[in-house]
């Protein structure tokens, strides 16, 4: 079939892939650690799960405005403003079918053919893939350990051409777990703003953040910076709302109009109901999103110090999310290849660096139980042991 240029040169999402296959050979009854997807084990807390049958209950289930409900757009202005120091009306948000919707609504309203997005590497997966659908250029700044994966301003400086565009900026990052400081967002702010670039930060990860880190949105650090920032987030990870697929794009008025005229034609509304467990989440008590940050916090520590100590993997300390990159170079397999022995032979999944644009690494989700935490790690140092 003579498919659309645009999609024949997208691939599978990895992540989802994995985390899939992993699945169905656990429902075959094979014994499988999976450190795939990156999904909290935790089940969405109960007042949540309550608001969204009790909109149900009451009939909650016909279409609503395409942005998303007054009250749910309302609740996330409040939280940017409380939360974050950001100042976005309602109508300045615009409710999605997950973080990964907002990000390629972003795209598709932003990017015209040709025009450059900047995207920092180890990097999350879709957005090279969602900048390539929107006719864009991905342009990759490779990141190294050395310089805790984070890109500098000069870096920044360098990469930008006359057809730069975006820039995408995520902290805590997905799969490296690094976390901007206020003082490097302000370095970089002054580069975005000196070239008049646009910056989308994905902020998903926020809530979950280790020892003393603190998470800064770039679009606080002045109105300037404000007016070129777009904000996406969503409910997936804080609240363990993965399947549910709510989440949002903040930015300003004239896009997220455009944001919003495009969905009533695509998607129309997120599901009603849904939306009303994400208001339940935003208005609810919040100890059950610091309950289970202290359950990755834990996790965090356990899987670094494990795999520290297996000789030939090297990884960064996490400040936040839920991942470790974790360099097996020394293995001598692409990442591609380590992965494929790891699950087939040793019934572990990991994500290929690859992926992430690192092909010396692997990435591990530790949103997983201890249990399986520690089988999995067992069964890696087996199998590094046997590369060595
Ligand atoms: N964002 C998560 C991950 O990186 C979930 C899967 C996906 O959407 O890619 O594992």
């Amino acid at each position: 079939m003579n498919l659309a240029a645009r999609v024949t040169q997208i691939p599978t999402s990895l992540t989802l892939a994995i985390s899939a296959k992993s699945k169905a050979m656990q429902a075959d009854g094979l014994d499988v650690c999976s450190f795939s997807a990156g999904e909290p084990d935790f089940e969405t807390p109960e007042h949540i799960k309550k608001a969204a049958k009790d909109a149900l209950d009451q009939g909650k289930t016909r279409y609503g405005p395409a942005a998303g409900e007054l009250r749910l757009r309302e609740a996330i202005a409040q939280k940017l403003s409380e939360d974050n120091q950001l100042a976005y009306a309602a109508n300045q948000i615009v409710v999605t079918n997950g973080g990964k919707h907002s990000l390629h609504n972003l795209m598709q309203i932003l990017i015209n053919p040709g025009d450059e997005v900047l995207i920092p590497a180890p990097y999350w997966l879709s957005y090279p893939e969602m900048v390539k659908l929107a006719e864009g250029v991905p342009v990759i700044l490779p990141t190294t350990l050395k310089q805790n994966f984070k890109i500098t301003p000069a870096q920044l400086q360098q990469a930008i051409t006359p057809k730069a565009k975006l820039l995408v900026l995520n902290s805590p990052s997905n799969p490296t777990g690094m976390v901007y400081t206020a003082e490097e967002l302000e370095a970089l702010a002054q580069v975005i703003l000196t070239h008049d670039l646009w910056v989308v930060s994905d902020e998903i990860y926020e809530k979950i953040i280790y020892d003393g880190a603190q998470h800064h949105s770039i679009g606080a650090l002045s109105p300037e910076m404000l007016s070129r920032t777009f904000i996406s987030n969503g409910f997936a990870k804080a609240y363990a709302m993965t399947g549910w697929r709510v989440g949002y794009l903040a930015g300003p008025l004239e896009a997220l109009q455009a944001v919003g005229r495009m969905q009533s034609h695509t998607t129309s509304n997120v599901c009603s109901f849904a939306q009303h467990g994400a208001i339940a989440a935003l208005k609810g008590p919040q100890d059950c999103v610091e309950i289970m940050r202290q359950a990755f916090a834990q996790r965090c520590t356990y899987i670094i110090e494990r795999l520290r100590s297996i000789p030939g993997v090297t990884c960064p300390q996490p400040q936040g999310a839920f991942y470790v990159f974790a360099n097996i170079s020394a293995a001598g397999l692409s990442s591609m290849d380590f992965c494929q022995t790891l699950l087939e032979e040793h019934r572990v999944a990991a994500v290929p660096g690859l992926a992430f644009g690192a092909d010396d690494c692997i990435r591990l989700s530790y949103a997983t139980d201890m249990n399986t935490l520690e089988k999995g790690l067992d069964r890696l140092a087996d199998f590094m042991k046997s590369r060595l």
